[in-house]
């Protein structure tokens, strides 16, 4: 949907000039006004409403909800090629690469947001009999979140004593495994969505979902559970049992392991 316009526009000659600081490129998904005719038919494009037209004539990227996810560009609906990419540097980077589905992780070298989570199990054997494996999809859909936010969940899962999965980008990006913090200068990057990924027992199941309800509450985004537990020799899944057992609201999921992938790590 088309924003309304900005009450408070920036010069428009200065839009662009504004995106390079001391040599430092701050949004390299920029838009040149001199190439810009305001059609606003990149504004639908923009999944976290980061495109709004100035003074109603061009259009201008906001840089701080900006998530670098290259839609607009790839939607390819700009009459005169106004929508430009300029170099990347560090720690804006990390927008990129959470937010291009095509993104490599160089640490995990998985595409997306850097994670084959637990669908692999059965090859992977991130966790066993007696385990339980959780991801915790932060931003979606269309919201986003920071990295102040990210830590605040880590955190509170952290206090529960949980093992962080280590091939994981967001685990990769932390300073403190034990406490779930973040290094200070990625706090403010804001990422269209990324994934924590843990295991616990099944018996602390209890306290991990108690430190998710916390987290919600104090987090301005939004994120969603996945919670996946190997079925049992007695055909019984722990994990289910206690969700039904403590009214927690699921939505069963169609992704089974039957052990058809070579594991890789016997557990
Ligand atoms: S790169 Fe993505 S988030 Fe940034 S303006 Fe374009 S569509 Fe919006
Ligand atoms: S599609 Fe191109 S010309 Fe139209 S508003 Fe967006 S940047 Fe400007």
């Amino acid at each position: 949907m088309h924003q309304a316009p900005s009450t408070t526009p920036a010069p428009i000659e200065s839009l662009k000039r504004s995106r390079i600081v001391g040599g430092e490129v701050l949004c390299p998904m920029q838009i040149d006004p001199g190439k810009c005719t305001g059609c606003i038919a990149c504004v639908p494009y923009c999944p976290v409403h980061a495109i709004s037209i100035v003074a109603g004539i061009k259009a201008y990227i906001a840089l701080e909800k900006c998530t670098e996810c290259y839609a607009c560009l790839r939607a390819s609906v700009c009459p005169t090629d106004a929508i430009e990419e300029t170099p990347m540097t560090w720690p804006r980077s990390l927008r990129l690469v959470f937010g291009r589905v095509q993104s490599e992780h160089k640490e995990t070298r998985v595409p997306g947001r850097g994670t084959e989570e637990m669908k692999t199990n059965d090859v992977t054997g991130r966790f066993g009999d007696g385990q339980v494996g959780f991801s915790v999809d932060i931003g979606r859909p269309g919201v986003g979140t920071d990295f102040t936010d990210v830590e605040t969940i880590a955190m509170e899962i952290a206090k529960v004593g949980v093992e962080f999965e280590p091939m994981n980008p967001v685990t990769y990006l932390m300073i403190d495994k034990k406490t779930g913090t973040f290094q200070e200068e990625i706090k403010k990057e804001r990422v269209h969505s990324c994934i924590i990924e843990f295991t616990t027992n099944v018996e602390k199941l209890p306290e991990t979902i108690e430190a998710l309800r916390r987290a919600a509450a104090k987090v301005n985004t939004v994120f969603s559970v996945g919670c996946c537990c190997r079925v049992g020799k007695d055909g019984k899944i722990a994990a289910k049992e206690y969700l039904d057992r403590h009214q927690v609201f699921y939505r069963p999921n169609g992704k089974t392991n039957i052990g058809l992938g070579k594991p890789a790590a016997v557990t």
